[in-house]
This record gives structure tokens, C-alpha cells and sequence, in this order.
């Protein structure tokens, strides 16, 4: 393994050729339970959430009905803001167990700035079902499909290609609900980093970074990259620790790190050198709204919260109150997690259509994609949400 700091390491990845679209978003199939029973239809539970929420979820169960394959039957569940409104809990525990049942979950985005508990923190159910479901990798694949998209010059489709992974369920998040506030005159949130927790989510990374290293065209070196502080604080110094260990045991990968400040910098300036980032829990929240916005901005990003026993799939953006209600939002970043739900399901239960349903939704958001007219407000065009969600499902056939 190598290990140097990210800057030695810059260089252009050039497989324009054959991009690993496919496998983009890699879900490495050697963590998952591979003995899952081949599923003749799957249980999805959808929380559509608030604000953009139920729109772009809307446009992602078009996609998926047009899409085809497996048979997919979705049963609806309440949480977010407005559930707290009118029942006073934004994650019934009934939406909670439906979660835990289902073969996988679609969710919106959810909680309202103006609806806060009386420590002053928002409704965040989709943050707690992480935590309940131990959903401990975020993954966030962030792909160029249009140069148009990007506010850096020079960038063409596929030019970026890179999986941000967020430690999901530590970190500076730990301290969610157990922070403390003193006398109205100092506030603790602590910093949690563990050997279990660090050692599995970069151990993802690694698994990931050779999946979509040998899905390359001439299979060049998968690159993994620590996100870290490690310059100023122990429990930083103990996950970079922690990644050296575990990188030891993949040396065919090239392995570096980057201080956070530095790799805000980095990912302006030479994105492409990218390949897998993985980081602490706040790092990587703020990071990936970022990354977002060098290929579009947060409507375009697709997300999945992966545990060991159950999944969540949903874009990186919130509620967007800014917009909501107006009918413009991006639905493209749900319908792209719809399409990794389909390929960590296919992986989980060896079901190759479920895998070819995914590549149908992948391939159907890149060909409407490169018409720059197919474009919501965000990205530059006048589509409603339900219009570029239309034209995926057309593209789908
Ligand atoms: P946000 O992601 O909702 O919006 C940030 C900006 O991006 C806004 O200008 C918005 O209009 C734009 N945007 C987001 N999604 C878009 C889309 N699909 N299409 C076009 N433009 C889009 O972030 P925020 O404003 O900081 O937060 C709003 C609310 O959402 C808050 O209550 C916050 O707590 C919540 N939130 C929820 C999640 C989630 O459910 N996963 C994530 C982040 C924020």
C-alpha cells in the first residue's frame, strides 16, 4: 500500500473510454450477504417526507414502474415535520418497524426549519433511522453527466467520478440528543470515533474502491482517499490510524489522506483525481453538499444509507423550502437512488434483473441528460419536476 498525502497523488484518470458507469455506485458486492434468497418481488417502503419530498419521490416511482423488472410493491409510511405537526412524532415507531420489515426503503428528504424540538435542534427522522437501523455507510456517488452542469472549465460527462463515503452513525453525530448545554453559557457536542465503527466503513471503501477498479477498462489502480483532521485532533489522528491499518490488507490500492480544510480546496480544483473519499460523519455531510455542486448541484446527487440488514435510498438534498411547492424541483437525484436501490438489491439477492432494472434507470437519466433542454431550473432549463420525470420513464422503454 502506499500511503502519502493526497496532493503527491494528483493525476488525470484517463478511461474516458469506458467509464465504470455501471458499477458507479458500487455497492461492493463482497459485503454484502450474498445467501439472500432470490426474491421474486421486493417490499419497498416509501416515507416521502416533506417539502420536495413527495414530488421527486414521485418522479423516482414513475422511473421505476417504467423501468420494469422485479416486481416492486410499495407501501407508504408517515414521518418528517409535518408528521410531528399533526401527531407529535416525526417517526412513529409503526413507520420505524415497516422500515425494519421492508426489503429496502425510498425516502424524500425531510424536516422544516421552522419545526424544532425545544433544544432548538430540527426534526431529523431520516438522520435517526440511521442510527436505529445502523446504516453506517453513506455512500454518495458524484457523477458529471453534462459539461453544462459544471462551474468548473474544462469538465466533460464522466470527467468526475467519485464515491464520497460518510461514516453514517458516529463521529461529531453521536453526540445527536447527547450534546449539553450549560447555565445558557457554553454548549459540549463530542467528537465519537470508534476502532468497530472506523474499521467498517474504511473497509467499505477499500472493497468499493477495487470494485470499481476492475470494472475499469484496463483495470487501473483503485485509489482511496482518508478525509481527515488528523493534524489537530486525537480522535482524527486514531481514524487515520485506523485507515492505515486496514489498508495494509489491500495493496493493490492506493491509499492517501487529506486534512478536510485542504480537500474542500482539492475537490475545486482537481476533482478528477478522485476516485473513493471516506470520512467522518459531519466531514463527509458537508463535503457531499460540495461534490454536489461540481456536477449540477444537490438535486442531482443520489444517496444510499447501507447497513448490514437494511438500506435507505434518497437524494442528498433536503426539504428545500425555498422551492417547494413551485413543482421545480430536480427529481434526478431520487431517481439515481432508486437505481442503486435496484443494484443493492440485485447484489444482496443475486437477481440479475433487479441489476439490468438499475442499468435501465442509469442509462435512461444519461441519454435525456445530454439534451441540455432536459433540465430542470437548478441545472439550467424550465422542466417541471414531473416533466424531466416523464422523460426518464419515456427513456426507460
Ligand atoms: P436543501 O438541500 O433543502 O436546499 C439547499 C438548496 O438546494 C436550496 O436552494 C434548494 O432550493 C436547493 N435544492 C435542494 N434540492 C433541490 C432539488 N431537488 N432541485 C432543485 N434545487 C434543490 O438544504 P437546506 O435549505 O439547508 O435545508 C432545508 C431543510 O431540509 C431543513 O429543514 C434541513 O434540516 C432539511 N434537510 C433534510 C435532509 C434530508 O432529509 N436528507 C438533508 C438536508 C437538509
Amino acid at each position: 500500500m502506499q500511503i502519502s498525502e493526497s496532493q503527491d497523488l494528483y493525476r488525470r484518470v484517463d478511461d474516458t473510454e469506458e467509464r465504470p458507469y455501471r458499477c458507479f455506485r458500487g455497492l461492493p458486492s463482497e459485503l454484502l450477504e450474498r445467501n439472500q434468497p432470490s426474491m421474486s418481488s421486493y417490499q419497498i417502503a416509501v416515507l416521502k417526507g416533506d417539502g420536495i419530498g413527495p414530488d421527486v419521490v414521485d418522479e423516482a416511482l414513475r422511473v421505476l414502474d417504467a423501468a420494469g423488472g422485479p416486481v416492486l410493491s410499495f407501501s407508504e409510511h408517515p414521518s418528517g415535520a409535518d408528521c410531528y405537526k399533526e401527531t407529535g412524532d416525526p417517526l412513529p415507531e409503526a413507520s420505524v418497524e415497516a422500515c425494519r420489515q421492508a426489503d429496502a426503503v425510498l425516502l424524500g428528504a425531510m424536516g422544516l426549519p421552522d419545526v424544532r424540538w425545544p433544544d432548538g435542534t430540527e426534526m431529523r427522522p431520516q438522520v435517526d433511522l440511521r442510527f436505529l437501523l445502523d446504516l453506517y455507510a453513506g455512500l454518495r456517488p458524484i457523477y458529471l453527466y453534462t459539461a453544462d452542469h459544471c462551474p468548473l472549465k474544462g469538465y466533460g460527462p464522466g470527467d468526475i467520478d467519485f464515491v464520497l463515503l460518510r461514516e453514517n452513525v458516529e463521529g461529531l453525530f453521536a453526540s445527536m440528543n447527547g450534546g449539553i448545554q450549560l447555565r445558557g453559557e457554553m454548549a459540549v457536542d463530542s467528537m465519537v470515533i470508534t476502532r468497530t465503527g472506523t474499521e467498517r466503513i474504511v473497509r467499505y471503501a477499500f472493497e468499493l474502491a477495487q470494485q470499481r477498479s476492475g470494472a475499469r477498462s484496463g483495470n487501473p489502480p483503485g485509489r482511496v482517499t482518508c478525509v481527515d483532521k488528523a493534524n489537530i485532533f486525537r480522535s482524527m489522528a486514531f481514524f487515520r490510524q485506523i485507515f492505515d491499518e486496514v489498508g495494509t490488507g489491500y495493496p493493490a490500492i492506493t491509499a492517501d489522506h487529506a486534512y478536510v480544510d485542504a480537500m474542500a480546496l482539492y475537490l475545486v480544483r482537481q476533482p478528477q483525481t478522485y476516485d473513493v473519499l471516506v470520512a467522518e460523519n459531519m466531514f463527509g455531510d458537508i463535503l457531499s453538499d460540495l461534490a454536489a455542486g461540481l456536477v449540477g448541484g444537490l438535486g442531482m446527487a443520489p444517496s444510499g444509507d447501507i447497513g448490514e440488514d437494511a438500506a435507505v435510498f434518497q437524494p442528498v438534498h433536503g426539504t428545500a423550502p425555498d422551492i417547494a411547492g413551485q413543482g421545480v424541483a430536480n427529481p434526478v437525484g431520487t431517481i439515481l437512488s432508486a437505481a442503486m436501490m435496484w443494484r443493492w438489491l440485485g447484489h444482496r439477492h443475486d437477481d440479475e434483473e433487479a441489476l439490468a432494472a438499475a442499468a435501465r434507470i442509469e442509462d435512461a437519466v444519461r441519454l435525456v441528460l445530454a439534451d441540455k433542454k432536459a433540465a430542470t431550473p437548478d441545472i439550467g432549463g424550465t422542466m417541471k419536476t414531473h416533466e424531466l420525470g416523464q422523460a426518464i420513464a419515456a427513456a426507460c422503454n
